[in-house]
């Protein structure tokens, strides 16, 4: 019997491949059997030694999400280098933190810009590539828990990851019948650059403790399982869905 988790063959694109989450769901598509192009805007040396190791094929594409400038060429450039496009995992993001009563418009645009825009034109994109060219493929957005809640002192990054969980929901609707599943993961409480504050603040860091069931930060790698399965095709009958990844955080 073939195994249905097995990517081999496989092409990967990751955004934000160079640390945390991205990296850690990287390796674990490499794992599983797929070579992988990672498009950041910091060298992903790290990732591309992992990926090698595990005897895959890497390529790193420059590329700062900021503004969509850099999309059009991505897919091209990765099917030019290894041959193909099959799963599209993105994960770049980022977070600004302050009151909503000075918030100010340039951290809701930096925001909305990376979190939600080059999400939907890099979901065009791919699926353009796939459905001009008679593929599957699978994409993977990298949602939140403030896809489902809503935050406080977030207010670009609740909108951008709400958004985000709309997004995946409408493009389901639109391409599952043409061969493409959009899903999306929502990371709980991750060990990365993106909550070092977060976990610095003492008072803050037990009282999001005190709530995780699983009594414990999530690793990155703890994305690395249900990316696999969301990239593969035991998941090809799952359309639309944010799946909470979270030690049980929204189960309280
Ligand atoms: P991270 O360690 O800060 O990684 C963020 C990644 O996004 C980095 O590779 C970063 O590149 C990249 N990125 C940011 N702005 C970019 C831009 N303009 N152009 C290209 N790449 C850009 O944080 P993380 O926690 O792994 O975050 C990954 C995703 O998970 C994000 O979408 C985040 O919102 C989401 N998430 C995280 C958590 C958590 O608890 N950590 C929870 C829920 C969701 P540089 O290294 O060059 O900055």
């Amino acid at each position: 019997m073939t195994n249905p988790f097995d990517l081999t063959g496989k092409v990967a694109l990751v955004t934000g491949a160079n640390t945390g989450i991205g990296q850690a769901i990287a390796v674990a598509l490499a794992n599983a059997g797929a070579d992988i192009a990672a498009a950041g805007r910091t060298p992903p040396d790290e990732t591309r030694a992992q990926v090698e190791g595990l005897g895959r094929r890497f390529t790193a594409l420059p590329a700062d999400f900021s503004s969509t400038a850099p999309i059009p060429t991505l897919v091209e450039e990765t099917v030019g280098t290894l041959g193909g496009l099959d799963i599209l995992v993105n994960n770049a993001g980022i977070i600004r933190r302050a009151d909503s009563l000075d918030f100010t418009e340039a951290d809701w645009d930096a925001v909305m810009d990376v979190n939600l825009k080059s999400v939907f034109f890099l979901c065009q994109a791919f699926g353009r590539y796939v459905i001009n060219n008679g593929r599957r493929g699978k994409i993977i957005n990298i949602a939140s828990m403030l896809s489902f809640q809503g935050g406080i002192r977030v207010p670009s990054y609740t909108a951008s990851k709400s958004g985000v969980a709309g997004l995946t929901k409408l493009l389901a609707n639109e391409w599952a019948g043409k061969g493409i599943n959009v899903n999306a993961i929502a990371p709980g409480y991750v060990e990365t650059n993106n909550t070092t504050a977060l976990r610095a603040d003492e008072k803050r860091n037990a009282e999001i403790l005190a709530r995780i069931p699983a009594g414990r930060w999530s690793a990155p790698s703890d994305m690395g399982g249900p990316a696999v399965f969301l990239a593969s095709a035991a998941s090809d009958y799952v359309h639309g869905t944010v799946l909470p990844v979270d030690g049980g955080w929204l189960a309280r």
